[in-house]
Formats: C-alpha cells, sequence, structure tokens
C-alpha cells in the first residue's frame, strides 16, 4: 500500500485527491492547520465522506520541527502539496504574511523530505496567476512568468525552489500550472460558485437578485475532478517535469450565468445586478493554457465538459438548498 501526504486536504482538490487516492488503496495522510478543529469540524464538510478512511494530522507547515516528526513518521512516497493562503486583501502585512506562509511552507516541505524521505515525489499545486499579464495566449509551460498578484509572486517564488531542489538537490519534485477550476465543492468567493447558489436561491424564492461585476471576463474552467488526476498522473512517471493543467477552452462569466440560470430555466438578465464593488478589469489577454504537454507526454485529458460541470454544480446546491428548507 502507497503512502501519500496531502497538505489542504480540506479544500476543493484536497477532498477529490483524497478520494481518489483512496480509491487506489493508497493510505491517506493529511495535514490540518493546529487549532482548525478535529475531523468533524464543520468546516470539513468536503471530507467528512471520507474521514474515517484518512488519517488527519495537525501541523503547522511554518514550523520545520512539526513537518520533519510528520515526514519522518509518515514516510510518505508521494506528497501534494495544495495548501496555501489565496486571499488578498490590501494592506501590507497581509501580503507580506501571504508571501511569507506560502514560499515558506513549501520551502520547509521541500526541506523535510530532503531529509527523512527523499525519494517521495512531489507535486506543488502553481497557478495560472503566475502568467498574471500574460504576453501571449493561449499559456505553455515556456511563457514567461509576469504575476500581477502577491500570490502570483509566491507561487512563482515556489515554482522556482521546485526547480531548484529538483534541478540541484535531487528530489522528484514538480510544478502543475493550475488553471481555474471547479466543483459543487468550490467556495462561494469564486464567481462560479457565487453564481451557481444565488441562482438557486433566487429559483428558491429565498433571494431576488445576483450582483456582479465585469460579466465579459474569460477563463479556462476545468473541473476539480480532472485536475486532481492530472496532478497523479504527473508523478506516476519517472521523469518529474512541470505541466501546465488547463482546458484549453474559455468562456465568459455571461456564458456560465446563461447556462446556470437556464439550468433553473430562468434568465439571468432579470436578476442581474453590475455592482462596481465585484468589478475587476477584463485582462487585455486571456489566461488560456495551451494543455498540449500533458496530454501528450502523460495522456491526461479533461472528462468532465464546461456543460456537464455547470449542470452538476447547479443541482448540488438545489438539493442543498432544498434540504435545508425543508
Ligand atoms: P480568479 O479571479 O481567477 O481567482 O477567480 P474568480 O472566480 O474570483 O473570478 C473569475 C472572474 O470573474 C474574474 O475575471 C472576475 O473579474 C469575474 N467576476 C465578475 N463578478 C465577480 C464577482 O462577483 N465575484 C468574483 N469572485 N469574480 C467576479
Amino acid at each position: 500500500m502507497k503512502r501519500a501526504l496531502i497538505t489542504g486536504i480540506a479544500g476543493q482538490d484536497g477532498s477529490y485527491l483524497a478520494e481518489y487516492l483512496l480509491d487506489r488503496d493508497y493510505e491517506v495522510h493529511g495535514l490540518l492547520r493546529p487549532g482548525s478543529g478535529d475531523a468533524s469540524d464543520p468546516s470539513f464538510w468536503r471530507i467528512q465522506k471520507v474521514r474515517d478512511q484518512l488519517h488527519l494530522h495537525a501541523g503547522n507547515l511554518e514550523k520545520t520541527r512539526d513537518l520533519e516528526d510528520l515526514i519522518q513518521a509518515i514516510q510518505p512516497e508521494e506528497c501534494y502539496h495544495l495548501a496555501a493562503e489565496t486571499f488578498v486583501f490590501h494592506s501590507l502585512e497581509d501580503e507580506s504574511a501571504i508571501l511569507k506562509s506560502n514560499t515558506q511552507s513549501t520551502h520547509h516541505l521541500l526541506l523535510a523530505l530532503k531529509a527523512h524521505a527523499p525519494n517521495c515525489r512531489f507535486f506543488f499545486a502553481g497557478s495560472s496567476e503566475m502568467f498574471g499579464h500574460a504576453p501571449e495566449a493561449p499559456q505553455n509551460e515556456n511563457t514567461p512568468f509576469n504575476p500581477r498578484s502577491i500570490y502570483g509572486v509566491s507561487k512563482v517564488i515556489g515554482h522556482d525552489l521546485i526547480r531548484y531542489y529538483r534541478e540541484h538537490q535531487g528530489l522528484f519534485a514538480c510544478t502543475g500550472i493550475l488553471y481555474n477550476h471547479e466543483s459543487p465543492r468550490r467556495s462561494t468567493r469564486f464567481v462560479t460558485r457565487k453564481i451557481t447558489s444565488t441562482a438557486v436561491k433566487i429559483k428558491l424564492g429565498i433571494e431576488s437578485e445576483l450582483r456582479l461585476g465585469n460579466i465579459e471576463s474569460e477563463r479556462d474552467w476545468g473541473h476539480a475532478k480532472d485536475t486532481v488526476t492530472a496532478m497523479y498522473a504527473m508523478l506516476a512517471t519517472d521523469n518529474p517535469e512541470d505541466y501546465v493543467i488547463a482546458t484549453g477552452r474559455t468562456h465568459t462569466i455571461r456564458n456560465f450565468l446563461e447556462r446556470a440560470f437556464g439550468e433553473l430555466d430562468l434568465d439571468y438578465e432579470e436578476y442581474l445586478v453590475i455592482d462596481p464593488e465585484f468589478y475587476r478589469p477584463k485582462e487585455e489577454v486571456p489566461l488560456v493554457g495551451d494543455p498540449d504537454k500533458i496530454r501528450s507526454q502523460r495522456h491526461w485529458q479533461p472528462k468532465v465538459s464546461f456543460e456537464e460541470m455547470v449542470r452538476e454544480m447547479v443541482q448540488s446546491d438545489l438539493e442543498y438548498f432544498q434540504r435545508m428548507l425543508q
């Protein structure tokens, strides 16, 4: 039985990955922030279904001692580093906290693995935010990085750390450059789930409008279930390499709205309010990934279509809110 360690196991990707690995008979270990409650905490709803099968540990990614003890005890064969601070506030303290937390956690994990499990295969969750204001579209593994957020900067540094440990320290470490990926487990802070949950609440008479920013923005949206299979495929080889993980197709927020409301036989235009509070300028160059490398080298391709994904998200929210109302 193989052992895997997942940081960020209670998040969208961590929970799908845990299920995927359990299905493959892995012993799955997850790292939880100390003080984040035990596995029965309601904030762990995404892993409730499988929590009895998981080995959950509390540990601070910023403390080398915690990580060293954990890695020494678990001896993982695979490690998926998905945990990261994403929320960008606009103060100096918050920026430096995000930068420090994201870069230190990656560095400490790599150090601990080198010392105590040097044969462990390491996956790092990069982001299309590393390309930021990209010089070209679609972006591929050779496109220069030009992040426009501290989160993006922290992911570029993480990617450099990965390359350093791979090329100069002999670790099997690689970065998946992940484009947006959604699911019923996405937080409602993101526009897709904000739309599906609000559309359902409108249908059920709990809300009367949906306030959004720029609906002409476009994203390369995949399903998180497909994204985690790409992570797995990247470690299931003897050659550690970095890959763009994307669908290669974009849709606008407007396309998403039409589909989501359409699923409920509603016309989004009757409920949409454009609110400057949520407005962000449209990117001059769209963030869309070219998945050719992972498709040809790792034989990966997304299985869930955009239409199926939107339908699943709407249906899941519908079931959830109908249950709440009973
Ligand atoms: P991310 O910006 O790629 O991390 O993902 P989001 O889901 O937060 O945003 C995707 C796109 O939706 C961006 O281009 C936003 O400008 C656009 N958008 C429009 N209205 C909203 C909104 O109300 N909330 C959010 N989060 N995004 C919005």
